[in-house]
């Protein structure tokens, strides 16, 4: 199969508080793995170094058969294949939905507008909001902050779409239209790395589910190794805390 991205002995630490030790994991292309583990584990953390927003302090991360910590120089370049999408939006306040959809294909990927603005209506209407292209985000909600921030990291076209909490910052009734766009986008073959607290969903989409406890991936296997019969006492308070 193949590998998108390879995780090898990777640690980090905040000065001494060692957030990450010894993680390996991998992503296949075309796989959902979802990320569970309690707050403060290391989640966003590891999504943050596979990204290189944090550094690590050792190990290796192989994307296409290089390790991209030895070939730090291409740092701009790996990112740009990766989409990223955040609890908290971030999405420009002071451009609107389609500018905050073409401004990296432009700027980065160096896609002339024309082009830029057909992936980005393409992605919008993927997630449902073709029809808000001149919106500003403070004109949104929640769910659709987070649908266009997903469209936003689509159009770049990456190989892998990292969620790290996509839905823990918004008001209850706006989960599911969000948690809805996920699952298409697993449903069509994305290869996505999801941390989510979201365990009904994590279940139905996961090809993989790997499970965190203070900076050690406890366990991972399918939905029903992890979730229905968890190997380790630490999966099994986790869950009963969970559910
Ligand atoms: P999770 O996403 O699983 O809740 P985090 O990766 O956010 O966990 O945090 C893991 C640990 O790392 C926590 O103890 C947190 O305080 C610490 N940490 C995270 N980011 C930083 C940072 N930028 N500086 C110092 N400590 C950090
Ligand atoms: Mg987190």
């Amino acid at each position: 199969m193949d590998t998108v991205i390879d995780i090898k002995h990777l640690s980090k630490s905040f000065g001494n508080n060692e957030v990450l030790k010894d993680v390996n994991f991998h992503v296949n292309k075309g796989e959902v793995v979802c990320l569970i583990g309690s707050s403060g584990s290391g989640k966003s953390t590891l999504l943050r170094c596979v990204n290189l927003l944090e550094t690590p302090n050792g190990g290796e991360i192989i994307y296409k058969g290089k390790d991209i910590l030895q070939e730090m120089k291409n740092i701009e370049a790996y990112r740009t294949h990766l989409g990223m999408v955040f609890q908290q939006f971030n999405l420009f306040n002071n451009l609107n939905v389609l500018e905050n959809c073409i401004l990296g294909q432009i700027k980065v990927l160096k896609r002339s507008k024309e082009e830029a603005i057909k992936t980005a209506t393409t992605y919008l209407q993927t997630v449902g909001m073709e029809a808000y292209v001149n919106a500003r985000p403070n004109q949104l909600s929640g769910g659709q902050k987070q649908r266009v921030a997903i469209a936003r990291a689509l159009s770049m076209n990456p190989d892998v779409m990292l969620f790290d909490e996509p839905t823990s910052a918004l008001d209850p009734e706006m989960v599911g239209e969000v948690l809805k766009v996920m699952r298409q986008l697993a449903d069509e073959g994305n290869t996505m790395l999801i941390v989510t607290h979201e365990m009904q969903f994590a279940r139905e989409v996961s090809d993989r589910i790997v499970f965190m406890d203070k900076g050690v991936i406890v366990e991972q296997g399918t939905p029903e190794q992890v979730l229905t019969a968890p190997q380790h006492e630490r999966t099994k308070v986790f869950l009963q805390r969970t559910t």
